[in-house]
């Protein structure tokens, strides 16, 4: 599965509607210091679910947003898209083109789509477990995260493994599971209280 294309608009330092098309092979992004090359990949991990303005170099979720500059006023909001050719299913979906967006306006309000159809972040996250895609998966590898790779530290070498061996999504299913359990016992306890209460 390929990153086909990446759309950028009003995110950053991209104003105007921005497309990059990504052949096979290497595709090599250069430009002067501060022309925009880190944004691309801050607007990769932002669709892809980043939730830490720190981690993509801002204050709040807002800063993504297009803060005009000399010539250029301000935008209302800004929207990234990634399009995965999915020709070998490798998403589980039955398309075989993919293209995920997000969009973030400046009242804060965010905005998830998959084709086009909104849908909630924990279907991006999901739909991206163990396809080595993710937000935190080893497709993005940051300056941190070759420090993590070579890490000395087993728990953060073992997270990589297990994403690309794809038991992530059944860890967090199981976390979604216990905690329901949890939920549950916590409610029987309570009805439990209740009911000798009335007696
Ligand atoms: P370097 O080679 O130095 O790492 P770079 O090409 O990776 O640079 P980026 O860090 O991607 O550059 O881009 C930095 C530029 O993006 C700065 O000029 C900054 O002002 C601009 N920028 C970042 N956020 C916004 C925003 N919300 N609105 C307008 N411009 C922004």
């Amino acid at each position: 599965m390929n990153l086909k294309r990446i759309e950028l608009a009003g995110f950053k330092s991209f104003a105007d509607r921005t497309e990059l098309e990504f052949g096979s092979g290497i595709t090599a992004v250069v430009g002067p210091n501060g022309s925009g090359k880190s944004n691309i990949s801050d607007g990769i991990r932002w669709v892809l679910g980043e939730q830490s303005a720190k981690s993509l170099r801002g204050g709040n979720m807002q800063d993504v947003i297009f803060a005009g500059s000399d010539t250029r006023k301000p935008v209302n909001f800004g929207e990234v898209s990634l399009t995965f050719d999915n020709t070998d299913r490798t998403l589980p979906l039955e398309f075989s083109e993919v293209t995920v967006t997000r969009r973030v306006h400046r009242s804060g309000e965010s905005e998830y789509l998959i084709n086009k159809q909104a849908c909630r972040l924990k279907d991006i996250t999901e739909l991206f477990m163990d396809t080595g895609i993710g937000r935190e998966a080893y497709s993005i590898i940051g300056q941190g995260r070759i420090e993590e790779i070579l890490s000395t530290r087993s728990e953060d070498r073992r997270g990589i493994f297990e994403e690309a061996s794809g038991i992530v999504k059944y860890k967090s299913r199981k976390k979604e599971a216990q905690k329901k359990l949890e939920d549950t016992e916590n409610n029987l306890l309570r009805i439990h209280d209740l009911v000798s209460e009335l007696e």
